[in-house]
């Protein structure tokens, strides 16, 4: 079976078992033309709530698929590749955050979306890449323990020098591997060009870029600019992504080996098998899991508001 003849079936079978495909940014381009909707973690939960769909298939990683369940508990949820987890989102354990709450109990705990459902539930606040900055400057309280990525959390931290701010040793081991190094060699081959890059990066790194912004907010900087050249600090599927958007402009990957193993793992062929047979990996989440990581991500929402 041929890409297309592939993709022609995918779209047939999902209109026939009424599924809806998620395809996380960071997937590959195949999977971006037969999903029905494409785009960062959060954005597609709050899609997913509000298909007409009863079944949901969530190409990305299980993080992303239990925040679909939290917002639409009624709903069949699946993961595309039962392997595909986020190495951020496992870093972070439960015990461990049980015990800084413990050092630090005047301290409001802000949760990254890249964690567990479980780990949410003893969290104050969740916020994405995007709402960080407006939904932290919004918590009354000074006091801000930021969970798990202190790149990210040191990002926010520079924006809100009010704020006291504790950290947790943790980050993306994909958006890590870029440093000083690749910018100045592509700085060197691409003189013209803007440099974007997601704030899981390095400080370092984040110093040194004409934007910071999430997944969604480089796609749409690069496509809305006037530059002809654009440098990507972020998984390099987005390069892959942009260049088919816009064959007019330029762009390069500040780094070759920027690529999240994770998300790579779901293949055109999985998500065939998963409309064709109706599977994947189920996600089940006790009502109690689902009712504490919502409270966390409704305080997100209250704030963004
Ligand atoms: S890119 Fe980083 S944060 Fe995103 S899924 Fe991969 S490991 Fe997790």
């Amino acid at each position: 079976m041929t890409t297309r003849e592939m993709q022609d079936e995918i779209l047939r079978l999902k209109q026939e078992h009424g599924i809806c495909i998620l395809a996380h940014a960071y997937q590959s381009h195949d999977i971006w033309e037969v999903a029905d909707y494409v785009g960062d973690s959060f954005g597609l939960s709050q899609e997913a709530a509000k298909a007409p769909q009863d079944t949901i298939l969530m190409c990305g990683v299980r993080f992303m698929a239990e925040t679909v369940k939290i917002l639409s508990p009624q709903k069949r949820v699946f993961l595309s590749h039962p392997d595909a987890g986020c190495p951020m989102a496992d870093q972070a354990e439960l015990e461990l955050v049980l015990r800084l709450k413990e050092q630090y109990p005047d301290y409001t705990v802000a949760a990254y979306i890249n964690t567990t459902a479980e780990l949410k539930t003893i969290c104050d606040v969740c916020v994405t890449s995007s709402s960080a900055v407006k939904i932290l400057r919004a918590v009354e309280n000074p006091n801000i323990l930021f969970i798990p990525d202190c790149n990210l959390g040191d990002w926010v931290a520079k924006q809100l020098p009010d704020k006291q701010f504790r950290f947790m040793q943790g980050g993306c081991p994909t958006h890590v591997r870029m440093n000083i190094r690749n910018v100045e060699k592509a700085r060197q081959a691409h003189p013209n060009a803007k440099l974007l890059v997601h704030p899981e990066c390095h400080p370092s790194v984040t110093a040194l870029a004409d934007y910071v912004g999430s997944t969604t907010g480089i796609l749409s900087y690069a496509k809305s600019s006037p530059e002809q050249e654009y440098i990507i600090g972020t998984e390099n599927s987005i390069v892959q992504h942009l260049q088919f958007t816009c064959p007019d402009k330029r762009f390069y990957p500040l780094s070759l080996d920027c690529v999240c193993h994770n998300m790579k793992l779901t293949t055109l062929a999985d998500v065939y098998r998963c409309v064709k047979e109706q599977s994947g990996e189920e996600i089940h989440l006790d009502a109690d899991i689902i009712a504490g990581a919502k409270r966390c991500i409704d305080e997100m929402l209250r704030l963004g508001s």
